[in-house]
């Protein structure tokens, strides 16, 4: 089987201080989680941001200043930053960041659905808009897909020049109002995919373990860390992203799944090699 892909997704968009104080989300501590877990075997960073008092924001200073920590610190990993940052942004702010910092890779969520009690549009223009400034600035997109059409959307999308293929796709599982975290559903969204896409795959709360077993034997790639998951196991939070690392690394060594180095991913995921 191919070699695995670790995505570490430190602090997201909708996790808060309540649900564990260990999230980190100032530059300094999400550079720092991201450094450590790069020591323990992830190779790609998904990045999100907050303001001082810790709000969900796509203000591109916070941008700055957190990638601009990260490239200091680990300049070897991936960057792949969200071009969501929560609900709400607009279609200009959502941009901006990624065409000012140019990361390897950002977020491309592939459809519009009800997030929980809110609504997460990217509308077709959006998307539009997104994928031709990702193509511009030699940015790949990550696609984020919630539910099966977004696949289908994803399809139009590349047929039409918005994506360039093969597609890296993150089927995001377990979100109230996309797709439950099972193992059907998954096999259901990867059977979908064009021909020659890589795929990585996570589950949202208690379903975070049976995803990443499923991704992990199948062929998947894998993200983890306190956007998507704030527990260890049943009861324990976890204090530091890289103990969800770890339990990857742990479960690869089981299947025999060895671990891609930073080189070994950009070339699975058709990135350029890294600058030197
Ligand atoms: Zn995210």
């Amino acid at each position: 089987m191919e070699k695995l892909i670790i995505t570490v997704a430190c602090t997201g968009a909708m996790t808060t201080k309540e649900n564990t104080p260990y999230l980190p989300t100032q530059p300094e501590e999400i550079a720092e989680e991201v450094r450590m877990a790069y020591e323990c075997g992830a190779t790609v960073a998904h990045v999100h941001v907050r303001t001082v008092e810790h709000k969900a924001t796509m203000a591109l200073d916070r941008f700055e200043q957190t990638v601009g920590l990260i490239r200091e610190r680990v300049p070897d990993i991936i960057v792949n930053m969200t071009s969501s940052g929560g609900l709400g942004f607009g279609d200009e702010e959502r941009i901006l960041p990624h065409t000012v910092l140019k990361p390897d890779m950002g977020t491309f969520d592939a459809g519009s659905m009800n997030f929980y009690k809110g609504v997460f549009e990217n509308s077709p223009t959006f998307l539009e808009k997104l994928g031709k400034a990702y193509i511009e600035n030699g940015i790949k997109p990550e696609v984020e897909v919630f539910d099966a059409g977004m696949v289908w959307n994803a399809k139009r999308l590349l047929k039409d020049g918005f994506l360039q293929a093969p597609i890296h796709f993150q089927c995001c599982m377990h979100v109230h109002g996309g797709m439950e975290g099972t193992p059907r559903n998954l096999v259901h969204l990867v059977d979908s995919f064009p021909e020659k896409s890589t795929w990585s795959a996570f589950g949202c709360g208690p379903t975070a373990d049976v995803i990443m077993a499923m991704a992990m034997t199948m062929g998947g790639h894998i993200r983890v860390g306190m956007e998507d998951n704030v527990y260890l196991s049943k009861g324990v939070l976890a204090e530091h992203n890289y103990q969800f690392v770890e339990k990857v690394v742990k479960l690869a060594e089981v299947f025999k799944r060895p671990i891609a180095n930073v080189d070994e991913a950009r070339q699975i995921l058709s990135l350029p090699p890294r600058k030197k």
